[in-house]
C-alpha cells in the first residue's frame, strides 16, 4: 500500500485524508503547522467567542463536496439565513443592488444625479472601453460607479479602479442583470433548479453550528479514529527528491527536525514555499518564478461589544471611503453559539492588507483601537460599548493573478508535473482562487488517484466565480477554467499621463451650469422691467421669442421662457463639453501615436 503524505491541516489536506479512508486506504498521514486546523477556513476562539477569518459560507453546486459536509457533520451543519447589506452614507442599502431600494436610499437630489448621469452614460458610453471604472460606467453610469463599486473594490484590490482591467468588471457584474435582480425581488428564487440559481441572490446558506472550524476539526478527529492522524504544529520544511520522485518529507515541530518517507505526496502549502523547500533545489528559473507569485493579505479586527442585538445582517459591506474597513462581519448572526455571552456581540472587522504595510505592522492593541473609532464613526457600535478585542493576521489569503501569472504557473508546472509522485491541491496549492469546494475537489481527486488508480486531472477541476458574485452553471468560463481576479493593466499607462494632461469637461455639469446661467438670466432680464413697470411695446427683449418657445415679456411668459432657456442651455452645454473632449481626445491620440511612432524608431 503506497504510504501517503498530506501537506496541510485545511479544507483540501483534510479532504484528501477523509477521501482516502472512505477508499480503505489509512496509510496516511497529515502534517500541519499551526495548532489548529481548518487553513484560511478555519475558526478562532477568543476568550469563548468564536471566529471566522472573513465569514465562510458552506454553497456548493458539487454534490460531492455536499455529500461530504454531510457526513462529516450530519446535524450539526446548520442552514442558516442570509442578509448582508451595502453600507454607504449612514444608509443601508440591500445587496444585491436592487433599483428602487437603492434610489430610495440615496435620496431626491441623489438619485437625480444617479439618473441623469446614467442616462448620460447611454448617451454618451466611454469607447474602447479598457478599465474597471469606464466598464462600471458605461452601464451604471458615473455616479453608480463612484458609490457602489469604486471605493470596496479598491479596499479589496488595493488598485485604482483606473487601473483594473475592464474584464474583470465583465466577470464580477455581467449577470447582475436587473430584470432578473427585480424577478428574483418580488417571486424569490421559485422555479428555478440548483444550478440556476444566481449565487450573488442565495438567500440561505449551510454554517456549522460552531464556525467553519468545527467541520475540519470533526473532521481531524474522525480521521485519526480511521487511523490517519494528523500531527499538529509540524512544518515541513523541506522536500528531499531523486530525479522525479519525491522520497521524503523533513518535517520540523517543538522537538527539532525529522525524516518522513512516503512513497506518494499530496500539498496544500503555497507552491512558493514547496518550490523553495525543494532538495536538491529547484533551477534557478523556477525559484524565480515561484518567488514572483502575488498574494493579498488580510486581516480581522474582533470587538466585542456589550450589546446584545447590534444589527440583523451577517455581515456588511462598508463603501464610505471615510474608514479604511472593507466589511464588517456579525458572527452572532452565523450562528448563535458563535458568542459565549448572549448579552454580547462580537463583530469581525476586515482589512484587506499586504503582509508588512502600515495595518499589518501595527500593533494589536492600535488596531484594536482603529477597529472601534471606525465602527463609531459608522455608527454601527457605541465607542464605550466595546469592551475587548483581538487581532487575526492572515497571510496569503488571496492568491494575486498579476499580469504575469499565467505565464509563470505554466513554468512552475513544466517543472513540477514530471514529478510522478507528487499531486498539488487546494487554493493556495494552485494558487488559484478556489472556495472551500473546489480546494476539496481537487484533494478528492488525488486521493482517488492514489487509492483508486484513478487519472483525474487536478488543474483542470472547473474553478467556478466567486460566489458572493453571480454565476449560473454552464457559462462559459476561461479557457483555463480559472475565476478571474482584477489585473493591474500596465500599457495604459502612456495613455493616461496624455489623457490626465488635458483638462476634460464634464457634460453634465457643464449642461447644468449653462442651462441655470440662461434661466436666470431670461427670468432676470425680464422681471427687472416688469417690476419697474417700464415695459414698452416693441422693446428689443421681445424678440427673444424667436429663440424661446412660450417666451414673452410678461410674468407668465418669463417663467415659461427661462425654463425654455434652461433645457435649451442644457443641451449647449453637454454639447460643447463633449465637443471640446471629443477634440481633446482625438488631439491626444494623435499625441500618442506620435510617441509610438518616435518609440518604434527609438526602442530603448
Ligand atoms: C476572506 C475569505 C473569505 C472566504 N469565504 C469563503 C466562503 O464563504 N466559502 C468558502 O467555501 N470559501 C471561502 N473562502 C475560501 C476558503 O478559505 C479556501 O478555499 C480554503 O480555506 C482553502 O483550503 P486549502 O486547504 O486549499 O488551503 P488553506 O485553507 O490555506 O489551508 C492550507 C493549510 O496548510 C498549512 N500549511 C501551509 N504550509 C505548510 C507546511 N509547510 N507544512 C505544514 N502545513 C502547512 C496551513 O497552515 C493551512 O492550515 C474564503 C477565503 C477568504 C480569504
Amino acid at each position: 500500500m503506497e504510504h501517503v503524505v498530506i501537506i496541510g491541516g485545511g479544507p483540501a489536506g483534510l479532504t484528501a485524508g477523509w477521501e482516502l479512508a472512505r477508499l480503505g486506504h489509512t496509510a496516511a498521514q497529515v502534517f500541519e503547522k499551526d495548532h489548529i486546523v481548518g487553513g484560511i477556513a478555519r475558526t478562532d476562539v477568543y476568550k469563548g467567542y468564536r471566529f471566522d477569518i472573513g465569514g465562510h459560507r458552506f454553497f456548493t453546486k458539487v454534490t460531492l463536496v455536499e455529500e461530504i459536509w454531510e457526513e462529516i457533520l450530519g446535524s450539526q451543519l446548520l442552514t442558516r439565513p442570509r442578509l448582508s447589506r451595502i453600507f454607504y452614507n449612514s444608509t443601508f442599502f440591500d445587496y444585491p443592488l436592487k433599483p428602487l431600494n437603492a434610489l430610495g436610499g440615496l435620496g431626491l437630489v441623489e438619485s437625480a444625479r444617479v439618473g441623469l448621469s446614467f442616462l448620460y452614460a447611454q448617451a454618451f458610453p466611454i469607447r474602447n472601453e479598457q478599465t474597471f471604472d469606464e466598464w462600471v460606467t458605461n452601464r451604471f453610469g458615473r455616479r453608480l460607479f463612484e458609490i457602489f463599486f469604486e471605493t470596496y473594490t479598491e479596499k479589496v484590490w488595493g488598485i485604482p479602479c483606473t487601473e483594473i482591467g475592464a474584464d474583470w468588471a465583465a466577470q464580477r457584474i455581467k449577470n447582475l442583470d436587473l430584470v432578473q435582480a427585480v424577478k428574483a425581488a418580488l417571486l424569490g428564487q421559485r422555479g428555478q433548479t440548483k444550478g440556476e440559481v444566481i449565487t450573488t441572490l442565495i438567500e440561505q446558506f449551510k454554517y456549522p453550528r460552531l464556525g467553519p472550524g468545527q467541520m475540519w476539526e470533526s473532521c481531524r478527529d474522525q480521521l485519526a479514529d480511521k487511523g490517519i492522524p494528523t500531527h499538529m504544529g509540524t512544518e515541513v520544511v523541506r522536500l528531499e527528491r531523486v530525479e522525479q520522485r519525491i522520497v521524503a518529507v523533513v518535517v520540523r515541530d517543538q522537538d527539532g527536525e525529522r525524516r518522513v518517507e512516503g512513497t506518494e505526496f499530496i500539498s496544500s502549502m503555497p507552491i512558493r514555499q514547496l518550490v523553495a523547500a525543494m532538495d536538491p533545489p529547484a533551477p534557478e528559473e523556477v525559484q524565480v518564478a515561484a518567488a514572483s507569485l502575488k498574494y493579498r493579505d488580510f486581516l480581522t479586527v474582533v470587538l466585542i461589544v456589550k450589546n446584545p442585538d447590534l444589527f440583523p445582517d451577517n455581515w456588511i459591506y462598508i463603501h464610505s471611503p471615510a474608514v479604511r474597513l472593507g466589511r464588517v462581519q456579525n458572527f452572532k448572526n452565523w450562528s448563535p453559539e458563535m458568542v459565549p455571552d448572549e448579552g454580547t456581540s462580537a463583530l469581525g472587522l476586515e482589512y484587506f492588507v499586504n503582509v508588512g504595510d502600515d495595518l499589518w505592522s501595527m500593533s494589536d492593541e492600535d488596531l484594536v483601537a482603529l477597529g472601534t473609532k471606525e465602527c463609531a464613526l459608522l455608527g454601527l457600535v457605541q465607542a464605550e460599548e466595546v469592551f475587548d478585542g483581538c487581532v487575526v493576521r492572515m497571510p496569503k489569503a488571496y492568491p494575486v493573478y498579476d499580469m504575469d501569472y499565467q505565464a509563470t504557473l505554466a513554468t512552475l508546472r513544466g517543472w513540477l508535473d514530471p514529478i510522478e509522485n507528487l499531486q498539488l491541491v487546494g487554493r493556495n496549492g494552485q494558487h488559484r482562487y478556489n472556495n472551500q469546494d473546489h480546494s476539496m475537489l481537487t484533494a478528492v481527486y488525488a486521493a482517488r488517484n492514489i487509492a483508486d488508480g484513478g487519472s483525474y486531472e487536478l488543474w483542470s477541476v472547473n474553478v467556478e466565480e466567486e460566489y458572493h458574485e453571480e454565476v449560473r452553471d454552464g457559462e462559459a468560463r476561461g479557457a483555463t477554467g480559472d475565476r478571474m481576479l482584477p489585473q493591474r493593466i500596465d500599457g495604459l499607462e502612456a495613455a493616461r499621463v496624455v489623457r490626465d494632461a488635458y483638462a476634460r469637461f464634464d457634460p453634465l455639469a457643464l449642461g447644468v451650469a449653462v442651462g441655470l446661467l440662461i434661466g436666470a438670466l431670461t427670468f432676470l432680464l425680464t422681471a427687472v422691467p416688469l417690476a419697474r413697470g417700464i415695459v414698452v411695446e416693441g422693446m428689443i427683449l421681445s424678440s427673444l421669442a424667436a429663440y424661446l418657445p412660450g417666451y414673452e415679456v410678461s410674468w407668465p411668459g418669463a417663467v415659461f421662457g427661462s425654463l425654455a432657456g434652461s433645457v435649451g442651455g442644457f443641451l449647449f452645454g453637454s454639447a460643447l463639453a463633449v465637443s471640446i473632449n471629443t477634440f481633446v481626445k482625438w488631439h491626444g491620440l494623435a499625441l500618442l501615436r506620435r510617441l509610438e511612432h518616435a518609440k518604434a524608431l527609438d526602442p530603448e
